[in-house]
């Protein structure tokens, strides 16, 4: 298993279709993706964590992790993925390994019972099995018990070999695909087929983004065979493979996945992305294109041109009112992946000024692609917490961009902040998210909250005035009048 491990992990760190990586030296490569795992690095996600997030939101199926229970504990449902039907993948099972399994080597045996007992109860169309880092050190074959209970139950059963310690939360995105790619994909033939039917890859429908997205392919004709892998279904994701174009959302997260897809099926794919309403409008004009060439009808560009007029008139419209409220308004964005250049670009849609924008997770693509678009391309970089903190606290910044475990930078700087990732409760995408992003960015720069908490306290400005003392001494004096 180990070696299983080793040589999967090196072929993936030897992606052809990852321009970072062709462009390194080959000692360079051999080092592989990540930087060295520290101690607490899975914090911020680990192999395991990656590949989970990028399966878990296939919704009838049953995630099985194979681990210690923490590992599970950890990583369910941490992106609020939404679903239109069956909520199987939310369960959140797993073979809760204990000490006594590891030293009596139970593991497999474990492993086995609980697909068999989660297909008993559950009757999923598959099963995802999870490996974490204490499996793949005692060495349990989950390839083989998975390949063993589906010979048994007759339900197909994916390993995925996430092993934590392989590296961080991007390579997980990696192993997620390759177990797509092997084990799913191809599988099954899809009812029927249109000149029109696409899929995404690298969308995990979060608070339901997917249904920001699907209508406007749907007034274009345009089928969304599979959604990799947001509100999926097992079906559609093993019919993939007919599909005639495939577009990668989420950065390079399922690369792997698309020039693999490319090869064998000859799909091609593009990079796009539905945030902003100028990306919006390019990646559904690069889809009909693509589908053209594919053999779709030549009338699709011109009703997909006539589609981007009316819904960017129509947004444009919506935002009027909120134009003045965020016009000129300094922003410091805080996140990764594609978000990080079609933010930018979407921010400064509507008249916003990026001050900073940390690139910590970026890919260099990404990264190239902001300083492309940034007005000044100096203020891209890694920007801590204690820069941050200074810029909104010197007001050289109105608002804050970010995922939850940056929203304290923003809240003792006294500026408004807005949750921009995973965590966040609002869907963005599209036309209609794009609106959404701009009402609830000028709620928060227009909310009187920041404005009466920068204020100086009474016994600031006056020395007349005493604080309030809730000490024990000012209790103890209440109760003796
Ligand atoms: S898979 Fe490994 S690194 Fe990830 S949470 Fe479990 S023990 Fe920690």
């Amino acid at each position: 298993m180990g070696e299983v491990l080793r040589s999967k992990t090196a072929e993936l760190f030897n992606e052809p279709g990852c321009a970072k990586n062709q462009a390194k030296s080959e000692k360079e490569r051999k080092k592989g993706c990540s930087k060295p795992l520290v101690p607490g690095a899975a914090a911020g996600g680990c192999a395991f964590d990656g590949a989970k997030i990028a399966l878990e939101p296939i919704v009838d199926v049953v995630h099985l992790t194979h681990g210690p229970s923490a590992c599970e504990g950890n990583s369910w449902d941490n992106r609020h993925a939404a679903t239109s039907g069956p909520s199987t993948y939310r369960l959140g099972l797993t073979t809760d390994l204990s000490e006594l399994d590891i030293v009596m080597g139970n593991g497999e045996k474990r492993l086995y019972r609980a697909i068999k007992d989660a297909i008993a109860r559950y009757d999923p169309p598959a099963v995802f099995v999870y490996q974490t880092c204490v499996p793949a050190m005692i060495g349990d074959d989950i390839e083989a018990v998975c390949r063993h209970a589906a010979e048994k139950t007759g339900t197909p059963c994916i390993p995925v070999l996430s092993a934590g310690f392989s590296g961080k939360k991007n390579f997980g995105n990696k192993l997620a695909g390759e177990a797509l790619f092997k084990h799913v994909i191809g599988t099954i033939e899809p009812e029927y087929t249109t000149p029109t039917d696409v899929n995404i890859l690298g969308e995990y429908n979060i608070v339901g983004e997917i249904w920001q997205i699907k209508p406007l392919l749907e007034k274009l004709g345009i089928r969304l065979l599979a959604n990799i892998t947001g509100d999926a279904r097992y079906r559609d994701l093993a019919g993939a493979h007919r599909a005639r174009v495939n577009m990668m959302m989420c950065s390079a997260a399922l690369i792997n996945l698309a020039r693999q897809m490319e090869e064998r099926w000859g799909i091609p794919y593009f990079e796009g992305s539905f945030y902003g309403i100028a990306d919006t409008s390019a990646a559904l004009r690069t889809l009909a294109r693509m589908l053209i060439e594919r053999g779709a009808p030549e009338d699709l560009l011109e009703r997909t041109e006539a589609l981007i007029a009316a819904e960017e008139a129509r947004a444009w419209a919506r935002i009027e009112p909120y134009r003045e409220i965020l016009k000129g308004k300094r922003v410091i964005l805080y996140t990764g992946g594609v978000k990080s250049w079609s933010i930018v670009s979407a921010l400064q849609e509507i008249g916003m000024k990026i001050v900073a924008t940390s690139v910590r997770k970026s890919t260099e693509g990404d990264k190239e692609r902001i300083k492309e678009i940034m007005d000044d391309p100096h203020m891209v970089g890694s920007v801590p917490a204690r820069e941050m903190y200074a810029k909104l606290a010197n007001d050289e910044a109105d608002i804050l961009l970010s995922g939850g475990k940056t929203q304290y930078v923003g809240l003792k700087a006294r500026r408004p902040w807005l949750d921009i990732n995973q965590e966040r409760n609002y869907a963005y995408a599209g036309y209609d998210g794009t609106v959404a992003l701009v009402a609830e960015l000028a709620k928060s720069l227009s909310n009187p909250v920041w404005e009466e908490i920068r204020r100086p306290a009474p016994w600031e400005i006056s020395a007349d005035i005493v604080p309030l003392d809730c000490g024990p001494q000012s209790r103890s004096g209440v109760g003796e009048a």
